[in-house]
């Protein structure tokens, strides 16, 4: 999906005088990324792509040349993991050890392999540790945070005043990946794209639930709506459930 201009903002954040968390999840290609980044935006608030942290993480045991199967030493790796993450959502930089790694971290050669240090039950662990402690601090800091990953209306922040489960068909999924990595969604594009979308959506999906909705998340299908249909989806979630009570 491509992005249009910043929309004007709203402020559910002044509803009542609690930092607002906005818990997404979804598959790949659902456009969790980019929606809610444009959704904390709209809100003035930060932004943490959970995604990027796993990613980061792989890139760099891949650079120490650590085995991904050794299981041990790549949680090991987690728990000193020298990772500045921007949560700025018109900035968005992603830093290992000084060194930017914000485009890296989405090449294929991670793509294919995150899922293997994602299904890490001890790498899980430590990195959810890590972004409860994020979102609190970003909450705390710009009166919210929108996070979006596989596991936050469920694990990370299943408190959140908002959850969101953001989905696609796999159809409309595979184009738009197709369409952002290849530049065209024809018959090549997407058999290329098929391993980045569905082979990593059933690995992850079994150590995270996020094809279907738990239990209080509201279900956004974005198959039919533009980029600026699926934001607007979502504020109106957040416009709907910001005034209740976490
Ligand atoms: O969202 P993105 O494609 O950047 O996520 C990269 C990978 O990180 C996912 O394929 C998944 O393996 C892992 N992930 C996760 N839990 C999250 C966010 C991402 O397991 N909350």
């Amino acid at each position: 999906m491509t992005e249009p201009p910043a929309a004007p903002h709203s402020d559910p954040t002044s509803l009542n005088g609690h930092p607002l968390v906005v818990a997404i999840d979804g598959p790949s290609g659902s456009g969790k990324s980019s929606v809610a980044r444009a959704v904390a935006r709209d809100l003035g608030v930060g932004f943490l792509d959970t995604g990027a942290m796993y990613r980061a993480l792989t890139w760099w045991c891949l650079e120490r040349g650590l085995d991904l199967a050794d299981r041990r030493a790549v949680a090991d790796a987690a728990l000193v993991l020298p990772l500045q993450l921007a949560t700025d959502p018109d900035a968005v930089t992603v830093q290992v050890d000084g060194t930017d790694v914000t485009a890296a971290i989405r090449e294929p050669r991670i793509s294919q392999v995150v899922s293997a240090v994602a299904t890490n039950l001890d790498v899980r662990e430590i990195l959810v540790r890590r972004q409860r402690a994020l979102v609190a601090e970003t909450a705390g800091r710009t009166g919210g945070c929108v996070a979006e990953g596989r596991d936050i209306t469920t694990v990370v922040a299943p408190d959140a005043r908002v959850r969101v489960l953001l989905t696609a068909s796999v159809e409309a999924r595979l184009a738009r990946r197709a369409t952002e990595l290849h530049g065209t969604a024809d018959a090549s594009a997407l058999a290329a794209t098929h391993d980045e979308v569905v082979r990593r959506d059933r690995d992850d999906s079994t150590v995270s639930r996020f094809l279907e909705a738990a239990e209080g998340v509201t279900t956004v299908d974005t198959s039919d709506l533009d980029f600026a249909g699926s934001v607007a989806a979502v504020l109106d979630v957040v416009h709907a459930g910001a005034g209740v009570a976490p």
